[in-house]
């Protein structure tokens, strides 16, 4: 076996050691490393608890461990933001354990009961297992989608610990709340774990999913202590306040100990492929990142490469094992997707740790149900999405206190361009805080519509359920849907509600995704997005596997598909029109203005490109035949003057490309600020738009009614179309690529684009912004009309 580097910087010295790869290492961070401070368990805690930590190997607390431990006992609402392995499990299992063992003294032996609430069934099983650990003998159970009914009953009346997931709260247990009566009456805390994941229109439905829970508790007359875990988020406290709609007290003080890190920053190459109009393609980050594994794992360094697809993570360890043959070691790199079974994951554990398997490409790290302890390295093949996410990637490695490695390679888009330049995003800035809008009417109407079904609603639900309540009870009252009598609100409908409602699709019949061959249900996937994901001929990855799309059947809301493994991928292309319904609120910059508010999106998809997986290179085009959708929706939009353009030489007819190409990159570059996807938004631009009368730039919320993703646009603007301009002068290339103002869901074929001329466009708009850092819309009071969005 090599010999192991001692230290992560040896490691890098090697991967940039030859000169054609000196270029690509495009910063070099150092974190330096921490020492721990330990507290000592405070006062009731369980005997029990201590006990079974000990057998555990914890000994002492860390000190932010023991400080949420303390809030939780004396009943405050907690969230504990600390990074990856800081023991925030146990911060929330020592209350949640000691008060389910008080509670086996009482007649029923359940005197105290908690819920714990994951994003995946995957962690809600491993809670499980972490539980059973400490053997205290307090029954907890798992209550998902795959208990068998003849164990469901057990679990309504005898665990005290309920390990499920928001969906099961929401089509289950809040439904049928008068058969989990004793456990509801007993409910001390309710664990929120992940709750970072809880973002977007999924979050906003989680939030009111939680509201609901809260209100049948206060029927059964208990009052639980809600106990959130993040992956670090800047204000957790206030993510979690808006998540629970309670006051939350936040621990961030990370206090467990950890080695030095060094993280690279690394931008693969220009390559001689050419992509649309004749643009210049970049090296893949995947086709990079096995190299980098590859290279990693010939020094001996242990190392973990995490890819967005299990078709990636395939490839990944593909190519690794092909650069290895010809020194006999491809049989050391392996790929590992989730849904292994335990003992497979069990065998990868202990080869990594013998150093006999040296590396594994692997899907995300929260799906990752292998304990990856003692390694040495992480590559990270793209941004993962959220700083919160590459903290917990990169934080994988190193464990134990030992110095560790992590390197993220830029993708061929303009946010990766812009961080692989621009390191104090990454490590200077506080991390982005979550955003969800859970007053949204097309979230909260059918939870309204589901609350009135567990409980006729009165007038002291209406706070509860925040200031977009009243009317909307009205409007749905109007409707039909609820009945008003002396009581209060009714649902009087023979169908559930919350059968209507998936809450983590937008609105409307979701589309039903179909195994061809076995008529087995995969999943599902947003009414909204359906065109654009699961067209027929679409590549569509669910849960990481890669199926082709046989047919899209819209009367039926069926997508049929097969696993397959084509060497490609596929963009759907779409023609958009967009107006606007209502001016919310707007700045002025100058003589340029900012506003946002509501529109009305017509978009249709029109074709779809089929690009090779390896390097992006587009391989054809095929027509689609699919009707036009609209979406009334939340935008931001900015515009500027005839004398603006002048001043900035942009003539008439590069103007088109100049603001083509804003727009392009500014909806790149959002996912840093509002922690979405770059698919979960849109965006128009036109020389002439007959509702401003101005040439104007349209950013909006791919979700009906919006899930505050362009509301966060509009308020830290200027920091987000600065580093829209910095994104595109850092990209090396000449006339654009897709590392700067192309884009793969273009519904133009990616032209007009003109470079130069979007450079001078945001220089002129930006010239006019408020002071870098203050938020628009507070100064000068330039705010003008407020009317009602959404519908
Ligand atoms: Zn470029
Ligand atoms: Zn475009």
């Amino acid at each position: 076996m090599s010999p192991r580097p001692r230290s992560p910087e040896a490691a890098l010295a090697r991967l940039a050691a030859s000169e054609e790869r000196q270029d690509r290492l495009t910063h070099t961070e150092h974190l330096p490393p921490r020492e721990g401070r330990y507290a000592l368990w405070p006062p009731g805690v369980r005997e029990e608890v201590v006990r079974g930590a000990g057998e555990c190997g914890v000994r002492d607390l860390w000190a932010h461990q023991a400080e949420a431990v303390d809030l939780a006992l004396s009943g405050r609402h907690t969230v504990i933001a600390t990074g990856t392995a800081s023991g925030k499990s146990l911060a929330y299992l020592a209350p949640v354990l000691s008060a389910a063992l008080d509670g086996m003294d009482a007649p029923n032996g359940r005197g105290a009961t908690a819920l714990y609430l994951a994003p995946t069934k995957a962690l809600a099983a491993d809670q499980l297992r972490r539980v059973r650990e400490y053997g205290t003998g307090v029954r907890a159970a798992v209550y998902d989608g795959d208990t068998p009914f003849e164990e469901r009953e057990w679990v309504r009346q005898y665990a005290s610990y309920v390990l499920t997931n928001p969906d099961m709260l929401h089509r289950g247990m809040l439904p049928g709340h008068t058969r989990w009566a004793s456990f509801l009456r007993a409910l001390r805390y309710v664990v929120i774990d992940e709750c970072h994941t809880y973002r977007g229109v999924f979050g906003s439905h989680v939030a009111q999913v939680i509201r609901r829970l809260r209100r049948i508790c206060a029927r059964y007359g208990s009052d639980p202590v809600f106990l959130l875990a993040s992956a670090t988020s800047a204000e957790p406290g206030v993510s979690a306040s808006r998540l629970t709609g309670l006051p939350v007290a936040e621990v961030t003080e990370d206090a467990s100990p950890r080695g030095e890190v060094v993280f690279a920053l690394w931008e693969p190459p220009m390559t001689e492929l050419l992509g649309e109009q004749g643009a210049p393609l970049r090296r893949s980050a995947t086709s990079e990142a096995a190299e980098l594994l590859a290279d990693l794992a010939r020094g001996g360094t242990r190392t973990v490469a995490f890819v967005r697809s299990r078709r990636g993570a395939e490839l990944i360890a593909l190519m690794a094992q092909e650069r290895l043959a010809e020194i006999g070691l491809a049989r050391r790199v392996a790929a590992y997707r989730g849904g292994y079974l335990a003992e497979e994951r069990r065998a990868i554990e202990r080869a990594l740790q013998s150093g006999q398997l040296l590396g594994l490409a692997s899907t995300s790290a929260l799906e990752l149900g292998v304990d990856v302890s003692g390694l040495d390295a992480v590559v990270l093949a793209g941004y993962p999405g959220t700083r919160a996410s590459l903290w917990q990637q990169a934080g994988r490695a190193g464990r134990a206190g030992q110095g560790a490695l992590a390197v993220l390679v830029a993708r061929d888009d303009p946010l990766d361009t812009y961080l692989v330049h621009h390191p104090e995003a990454l490590f200077r800035r506080p991390v982005e805080s979550t955003v969800l809008d859970p007053d949204n009417p097309h979230v909260l109407a059918p939870h309204l519509c589901a609350a009135a079904a567990e409980h006729p609603l009165t007038e002291d639900d209406l706070p509860l359920f925040g200031p977009a309540t009243a009317p909307l009870l009205a409007q749905l009252e109007r409707r039909g849907m609820l009945r008003r009598r002396s009581g209060g609100w009714f649902w009087t409908r023979r169908e559930r509600p919350a059968d209507a409602v998936d809450i983590r699709g937008g609105g409307g019949a979701p589309v039903n995704i179909v195994e061809a061959d076995t008529g087995r249900l995969l999943g599902t996937v947003d009414a909204e997005a359906a065109h654009t994901a699961v067209h027929t001929g679409a590549v569509h990855l669910h849960q990481g596997r890669t199926y082709l799309v046989r047919e899209l059947d819209l009367e039926a809301s069926v997508a049929l598909v097969e696993e397959a493994a084509p060497p490609y991928s596929t963009t759907a292309r779409d023609t958009t029109a967009i107006s606007v319904l209502s001016c919310d609120e707007s700045t002025r910059w100058g003589e340029a203005e900012l506003t946002y508010g509501a529109v009305e999106v017509t978009n249709q998809v029109v074709s779809y490109l089929r690009r090779r997986l390896s390097t992006g290179e587009v391989l054809g085009e095929t027509k689609l035949n699919l009707p036009p959708r609209t979406l009334r929706t939340r935008a931001v939009w900015w515009t500027v003057t005839e004398d603006q353009l002048a001043e900035a030489g942009i003539d008439p007819a590069e103007l088109p490309g100049a603001a083509h190409a804003a727009e392009h990159a500014s909806i790149g570059l959002l996912p840093l600020f509002a922690t979405c996807d770059r698919w979960d938004i849109g965006g128009v631009s036109l020389p002439l738009h007959p509702d401003t009368g101005l040439p104007t730039v349209f950013v909006y919320d791919g979700h009906p009614g919006g899930a505050g993703f362009a509301e966060r646009a509009y308020r830290r603007a200027e920091e987000w179309l600065t580093a829209t301009r910095e994104a595109i002068t850092s990209c090396e290339c000449e006339r654009g690529c897709p590392s700067c103002i192309q884009s793969p869901k273009c519904g133009n074929g990616n032209e007009p684009l003109d470079k130069s001329a979007a450079l001078r466009l945001l220089g002129t708009l930006l010239d006019g912004a408020p002071t870098r850092g203050s938020a628009p819309g507070r100064d000068a009071g330039a705010a003008h009309s407020t009317g009602g969005g959404g519908d």
